[in-house]
């Protein structure tokens, strides 16, 4: 049976060890994400790598809500977020300013990490509170920075690798289960080893054919794949609580300038437009506002 890697992630367990890991392939789910906006090719490729590795993580945990980690970096990349919630809808967005290189690091476009600041959160966007871990900025690429988090926070030894291009993002992660024995130990060696010394270990296009290609000594058993996509969850009330939170006098000068108020979702750069009476509605006294 073809399981293609395409807008997947697929699940996997080592039949005779203690091992498990997962394989996402970000094909549409990534163009369309970062495709709303002009980025440097170099930070489109980090935001890949970043919903690569927050899908992974996402599918790795039982929650409800959504998954958000935030950069807010010292360097050329002021923001970046990324968003992915428990049915794998994914949206991204970031901000920058000057030139980001091609080949420039994350510390490079993230900047000193001392000053710069990565927050991970749960939202269970049911009203009960957030979960927030800091995840430190000392890693040289994502991949790493996930990686410690894993171990830190979840206190699963994990591996991760990520490969993202202009067209598609590929990751693997492969975890430790609790309890490993010695055995484990071997079979969790030399699969890290048959990745780190592939070639290129993303260039099968079945899930099935690619995980077996890399872990020819051990038998492999893959889940039901199931399907990320891009998708945004900005709405007209959502920009409307935003105004309310900018105050009176902020929308009242914009007015002022422009006659109306126009609001672009930093995520998905769709276009919100209220008139002056629409967006003065908003501040009206409480008895004439709509709630709900
Ligand atoms: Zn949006």
């Amino acid at each position: 049976m073809d399981v293609p890697v395409t807008d997947s992630v697929t699940r996997f367990v080592f039949e005779r060890a203690a091992l498990r890991g997962a394989l996402v392939g970000l094909d549409a789910a990534y163009r369309d994400s970062i495709g709303c906006h002009a980025y440097p090719p170099r930070l489109a490729r980090l935001l890949g790598e970043t919903m690569g590795a927050m899908c992974l993580l996402a599918n790795s945990l039982k929650f409800q809500g959504s998954l958000i980690l935030q950069l807010h970096g010292a360097g050329p990349v002021r923001l970046l977020v990324v968003e992915c919630d428990a049915s794998l809808r994914l949206r991204a967005t970031a901000q920058w300013s000057g030139d980001i290189d091609d080949d420039a690091s994350l510390i490079e476009m993230a900047g000193d990490p001392r000053r710069s600041r990565m927050v991970l959160t749960l939202d269970p966007k049911d009203g009960s509170p957030l979960h927030q871990g800091i995840v430190s900025l000392e890693g040289a690429s994502v991949a790493s920075l996930f990686e410690h988090y894993l171990a830190t926070s979840e206190q699963i030894a994990s591996r991760l690798w990520l490969d993202a291009g202009d067209e598609r993002v590929r990751g693997l992660l492969l975890q430790r289960m609790p309890g490993a024995t010695e055995a484990d130990t071997a079979t969790w060696v030399r699969a890290v080893s048959a990745v780190d010394a592939a070639a290129a270990p993303f260039a099968l296009s079945d899930a099935h054919a690619l995980l077996a290609a890399l872990f020819r000594d051990d038998d492999v058993r893959a889940f039901r794949p199931r399907t990320p996509r891009s998708g945004c969850s900005c709405s007209r009330e959502r920009v409307a609580g935003a105004l309310k939170m900018l105050g009176s006098e902020e929308v009242e000068s914009i007015l002022a300038e422009q006659g109306a108020v126009g609001v672009n979702c930093e995520f998905c750069n769709r276009r919100y437009e209220l008139s002056a009476a629409e967006a003065r509605a908003l501040f009206a006294p409480p008895r004439a506002a709509v709630t709900h």
